[in-house]
């Protein structure tokens, strides 16, 4: 039989394991000589959805077995993730959902709702009707939709791979001694083919995350070969204790889709929106660069963060009548502002002029001038030349932006957004062949 294993964000704050939990059910499966069909998915859902509501990556395996092994592998699944994730922290509600057979279009729809929506954990349980599958909580439901959606999800347009590699247990917690300048060597060698190994920008290695959790790194790219070469041109000082390459929606806009345009706004999902600058832009305190959106009759808030880098320079140098696009999430960032589109892509269609009106310059020390009152002319203040006669000035000022698109500096991009490296290698099909070659650490 198909069976299709589907495993929702084991992780706590604490440190994550899900992407680990599949890769010791891969070397376990591999043992017993059970056939995969695909490689392991990781699947990245909304990702504006609050923390608290969770499910936004899951794990999903996918296995040709014999019907006598079902059990076998039901009792496998459940024992690891009972054994490798940490069911005693706090929000860690992990779930597990096996399908038989093929997923039915319930459950494909539910998954491509969860990408740009919230989709409560009853919506996940009735998906499930008229499937052969089994689903298992532990706490809360909540963890169900990330399961069920990653079985539905078969990412059959674009996609990427990701290799991940684990630490040994004795390591994990301690900082990870990945050679900074092999991954810069090794960024330079394969990109385009893999993306965001490191923002030159920021001189900062993206491949290692930072928390306790069991990941030493992951390198991203378009084929299986290539993460492989990749991972063998990064030095090391610790050992590895075992790799995996998933097959994922990685830097594909998943979450983006063209249908969403001008779609409206809804809190903690994704937007496209289409409009002209409405005001100036303004830098609040912290370096974040907010500003206006003219979208049909209402006026949006749009934010670009400070660790946007110089996207945000680029969002500060817009002015009002400049046609965009903007892509983000909406969100409540705070109590004073309204929901606002935290910027992550910014098409800039048309430059408007930037016309500037300024009082005249004083005739004898080139500083500008004050008005002395409606109608009365200005006079200068430095040294009280007065004129009634100059009209204000109107200034047309050099636009330093040009019309294109932008993304934010690497370190701030999102799992999802697809990389200005991408654009043009986007897939059209996945052609359902199983992983070949070595694709895991024997
Ligand atoms: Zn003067």
């Amino acid at each position: 039989m198909k069976l299709h294993i589907g495993i929702d964000d084991t992780d706590s704050i604490k440190g994550g394991c899900t992407t680990y939990i599949a890769a010791l059910l891969v070397d376990k499966f591999s043992q017993l000589g059970i056939e995969f069909t695909d490689y392991p998915n990781i699947i990245r859902l909304n990702p504006n959805i609050p923390f608290k509501t969770r499910g936004n990556a899951a794990v999903a395996l996918r296995v040709q077995i014999a019907d006598s092994a079902y059990e076998y592998v039901q009792e496998a699944v459940l024992r690891t993730v009972e054994d490798n994730c940490r069911l005693q922290d706090e929000r860690t509600d992990p779930a597990i959902v096996l399908v038989q057979g093929s997923p039915t279009g319930r459950i494909k729809r539910l998954s491509r709702e969860a990408l740009t929506d919230i989709v409560p954990p009853q919506r996940a349980i009735r998906a499930l009707k008229h499937s052969n599958a089994l689903a298992v909580c532990y706490g809360s439901a909540l963890g169900l939709v990330g399961a069920v959606s990653a079985v539905g999800q078969g990412l059959n347009g674009d996609y990427t791979f990701e290799l991940v590699a684990y630490r040994e247990p004795r390591n994990r917690g301690k900082p990870r001694l990945v050679d900074r300048a092999s991954v810069v060597r090794m960024d330079g060698m394969t990109t385009p083919e893999t993306f965001n190994n490191y923002d030159s920008d920021n001189r900062r290695v993206l491949i290692a995350p930072h928390g306790p959790d069991p990941v030493l790194l992951g390198v991203r790219g378009e084929t299986p070969d290539v993460v492989v070469r990749a991972f063998r041109l990064i030095r090391l000082r610790e050992p590895v204790e075992r790799w995996v390459i998933f097959r994922t929606n990685h830097g594909t806009d998943a979450h983006l889709p063209n249908t969403m345009l001008n779609q409206g706004i809804e809190l903690d999902r994704p937007v496209i929106l289409s409009g002209r600058v409405f005001e100036r832009p303004e830098r609040i305190a912290g370096g974040h660069v907010f500003f206006k959106l003219k979208h049909k009759n209402s006026i949006v808030q749009c934010a670009a963060f400070e660790p946007t880098g110089r996207f945000k320079e680029v969002v500060a140098g817009l002015v009002p009548g400049d046609e965009v696009m903007v892509f983000g999430g909406v969100k409540q960032n705070d109590r004073v502002h309204p929901p606002t589109v935290n910027l992550e892509k910014l098409i800039i269609r048309r430059l408007s002029d930037d016309i500037a009106i300024e009082n005249p310059k004083c005739s004898r020390c080139g500083k500008h001038m004050k008005s002395v009152g409606e109608g009365q002319g200005f006079r200068c203040v430095r040294c009280k030349l007065g004129n009634s006669y100059q009209p204000k000035q109107v200034l047309m000022k050099t636009r330093v932006i040009r019309p294109g698109l932008y993304l934010p500096d690497k370190r701030a991009q999102r799992h999802l957004t697809k990389p200005l490296s991408r654009y043009g290698f986007e897939k059209r099909r996945w052609s359902k062949e199983p992983p070949t070659g070595t694709w895991h650490s024997p």
